[in-house]
């Protein structure tokens, strides 16, 4: 099966396996793991923060995130198509008591200046406090899009102009800065707080790291702990992101290419309308015309017949997404396999 629904799938290599099996451990809650030690100063390195902190999983990296920053009754102002408003079961305001205030996610994946500045409350009697805004680098929904360096400055500087904390949702942030050919820690500068995933296109099977300033990440240490996230010997799984860091991430810019490729042949192909002029990052999302007679549904049931996984995002539309496991010869082979369903 050639797999295209997400970068998550993406099985541990023999060689990051070997990893794995010689890893140093100990217990993490008393900090005394060595390889999430260095798994976290890597990672805070990286993006430039003071401090970072393994987390199982990127919902609960940013859900200890905003529990970290925010108070309950207080407020966030975050996109209509971010992960954390679709995709993280309502987390904060179940957990939290955080209530979220919803602007339009632009096609780039941005949010209008205008309208942050619009959402943030006054210090009137009848409102909730303003605390945070989020957004979201590369962003998902939006095509895998990748916002930029001024931008992210400029919402950083209105976020402290109003004394607001900036947290990042980064899944995919090296992603974002390999697709501007910036330095991650420049790209994320502007943040109080940014979040990756070790298990999307970086490969690992476990993992998120939260970074940010050492005051910052130390209660959200113990946040994390609250949800029931402190490991123990978790340094067999951060083994295995310290490898994809090192390995893995400089492959990123191939899977970017090989979504350009694939872009290219689907787009050669009668009834398939494509979103963008060219996908930012690992990303192509596409639909089907009206005149085709199938649903995505039964498109994907036919794909699946010629050995080929797509994500459906839509009752005519879908995602792919390139990941480690996917090679040139794949591409071709997807091409060919929509060229046959669609004819
Ligand atoms: C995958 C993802 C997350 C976190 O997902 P987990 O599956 O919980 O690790 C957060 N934000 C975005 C944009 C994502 O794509």
């Amino acid at each position: 099966m050639i797999d295209l629904r997400s970068d998550t799938v993406t099985k541990p290599t023999p060689e990051m396996r070997e990893i794995i099996a010689r890893a140093e451990v100990g217990d993490d809650v008393y900090r005394e793991d060595p390889t999430v030690n260095t798994l976290e100063e890597e990672s805070a390195r990286l993006l430039g923060k003071e401090a970072g902190l393994f987390i199982p999983s990127g919902t609960m990296g940013n859900l200890a995130a905003i529990l970290t920053h925010c108070e309950r009754g207080s407020e966030i102002i975050l996109g209509d198509n971010t992960h954390i408003f679709l995709r993280e079961v309502g987390g904060i305001a179940a957990l939290g008591g955080i209530q979220s205030y919803i602007l339009p996610n632009q096609q780039d994946g941005t949010l209008r200046l205008i309208d942050i500045q619009d959402a943030i409350r006054k210090d009137d009697i009848h409102d909730p406090p303003t605390r945070l805004i989020t957004l979201e680098n590369t962003h998902n929904r939006c095509g895998g899009a990748v916002l930029t360096k001024p931008y992210t400055r400029e919402v950083g500087k209105l976020a402290r102009e109003n004394q607001l904390k900036f947290h990042l949702d980064g899944a995919r942030i090296f992603n974002a800065a390999v697709a501007l050919q910036v330095n991650p820690a420049e790209l994320v500068e502007p943040v109080d707080s940014v979040m990756f995933c070790l298990s999307k296109g970086l490969g690992a099977p476990v993992g998120s790291v939260l970074c940010g300033e050492s005051n910052f990440i130390n209660r959200a240490r113990k946040t994390r702990k609250m949800l029931g996230g402190g490991m123990r010997q978790a340094g067999v799984i951060a083994a295995a992101g310290l490898y994809a860091l090192e390995k893995n991430l400089p492959l990123l810019q191939q899977d970017h290419s090989r979504a350009v490729k694939l872009f290219q042949g689907l787009g050669s192909i009668d009834g398939l309308i494509l979103e963008a002029d060219q996908p930012p990052s690992n990303m192509v999302y596409f639909s089907l015309s009206k005149e085709y007679p199938l649903n995505a549904t039964q498109t994907a049931a036919k794909l699946k017949e010629l050995g080929v996984l797509v994500d459906i995002s839509g009752e005519r539309r879908f995602r792919l997404v390139t990941h480690l496991s996917i090679d040139d010869q794949d591409v071709k082979t997807v091409v060919q396999a929509f060229k046959e369903v669609m004819s």
